[in-house]
């Protein structure tokens, strides 16, 4: 029991590699367990076992399904991928019982967690709570599928990559949870991804903006959309280790996401990430008159393809104009195809495309008041010899597109320069 008697649900959700096998499924049922010793109502979210989704993306992506003769298909695609989430809240919901916590499992349209039908990367439209909180506050632990919604007219629809996490936090706001725990392979969210960086340091705190930026700018420890969701549903987040055992809270704090107001320390830069999974796109000898960009982009926004960093510049030679831009690597063959078909419409001499680039970002609420920010960024690059090739820069993050072969390179030398080094 809660505040003045009232229950406390808490969400607690596991990724991949928290679930990778029996043995971690078991520890994962430990920590349930103490949850509920504590006295709290429990919804467990988890993904699948670690590996599991991109071998089923395998079997029904564009490529590898070709190979074996399967036209692709957004809706079936769905229904595979969203079998290996099946699986481990089974297993869990064995776990818990089999240490005599009441469990049992709930698949997306049990639920039902509503979804949108843009086949993956659904948008989870509407959780209706009754069912779901009713069973939790009887004592029952709900073990959910993430990842997994189910469309008006029946489908099932998944939430995109790392959509387990979106999945936890729309529950969370449903059932009114005090908090949302994000369990998983590390004990919080770094100054940067500690896979890279080995001086990258845990965050006590971040707000959501920050953390908002982190995720869409490439560091994949929280779903961008869950942490859109967080901010616009007030939902306390959590990110924390499943490698450890219940009652071991000091060694476990993690980082909490929450409002501006509540951070106290205040730092100008917050954290550096990366992302490889845009391509650029450059069109030469463009027409240098009004209504060219609306012209490139209005074709592509009506494809869907979503452009991210743009530059143009002026050419040599008079009147024409070249432009650079990104597009998610995904996205890139079929941009180039829109262009050329536009050839003559928009009127440029030539396209290029090159994939091997990366963008590096820094981002932190403190560049809202102070300068300088952007020079130790360009300074940091030069110094270490590499090109910067497109700038791009919002209230709160300056990104650059460089060459990918120095992205270690770059998020390292701007953790050091930004002074977010372990002392
Ligand atoms: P899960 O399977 O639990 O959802 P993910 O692999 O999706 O886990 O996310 C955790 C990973 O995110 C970490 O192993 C880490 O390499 C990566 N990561 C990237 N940037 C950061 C960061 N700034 N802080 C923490 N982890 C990060
Ligand atoms: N299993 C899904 C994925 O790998 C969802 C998740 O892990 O959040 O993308
Ligand atoms: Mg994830």
């Amino acid at each position: 029991m809660g505040v003045r008697g009232q229950v406390s649900r808490l969400v607690m959700k596991f990724g991949g590699t928290s679930v990778a096998d029996l043995e971690r499924i078991r520890r994962v049922a430990r920590l349930v367990n103490a949850e509920v010793q504590a006295g709290h109502s429990v919804a467990v979210v988890v993904s699948a076992m670690s590996g599991k989704t991109n071998e089923l993306v395998a079997w029904t992506d564009g490529s590898g399904a070709a190979a074996q003769g399967l036209a692709p298909s957004d809706d079936e695609y769905d229904v595979v991928v969203a079998s290996g989430e099946q699986v481990t809240a089974g297993l869990l919901a064995m776990a818990l019982r089999n240490i005599g916590v009441a469990a049992r499992s709930w698949l997306g349209w049990q639920i039902p967690i509503i979804a949108d039908d843009a086949h993956g990367r659904a948008r989870i439209d509407e959780v209706p709570p009754d069912k779901l909180a009713a069973a939790m506050d009887a004592g029952e632990v709900a073990v959910i599928a993430g990842f997994q919604g189910v469309t008006r007219d029946g489908r099932i629809a998944t939430l995109g990559r790392g959509g387990s996490d979106t999945s936890a936090v729309a529950i969370a706001a449903a059932v009114k949870a005090i908090r949302c725990d994000i369990y998983t392979d590390v004990d919080g969210v770094y100054t940067t991804d500690p896979r890279i960086e080995a001086k990258a340091r845990r965050l006590s705190k971040i707000s959501y903006e920050e953390m908002l930026e982190m995720a869409s700018l490439g560091a994949k420890v929280l779903q961008t959309r869950s942490v859109e969701l967080a901010m616009a549903q007030g939902v306390p987040l959590r990110v924390l280790s499943s490698f450890i055992e219940p009652g071991d809270d000091t060694a476990n704090a993690g980082t909490i996401v929450c409002d501006e107001e509540e951070i106290m320390e205040k730092r100008i830069v917050s954290g550096v990430a990366y992302s490889r999974d845009e391509a650029k796109i450059s069109l030469f000898g463009l027409p240098d008159h009004p209504g060219v960009s609306s012209e490139i982009f209005g074709r592509l926004a009506d494809a869907n393809v979503n452009v991210d960093m743009i530059v143009q510049s002026h050419a040599r030679t008079a009147d024409t104009a070249n432009m650079e831009f990104t597009v998610g690597k995904r996205d890139a063959a079929r941009t180039v195809e829109i262009v050329r078909a536009a050839q003559k419409e928009i009127g440029f001499d030539d396209v290029a495309v090159n994939e091997d680039v990366a963008k590096v970002s820094v981002i932190g609420v403190g560049m809202r008041s102070h300068t300088g920010v952007a020079k130790t960024m360009f300074g940091a690059l030069a110094e270490k010899g590499v090109n910067i090739q497109v700038i791009s820069t919002s209230e709160i993050k300056i990104s650059v597109l460089i060459d990918a072969a120095y992205t270690e390179l770059a998020v390292r030398a701007l953790h050091a320069a930004y002074g977010l080094d372990q002392l």
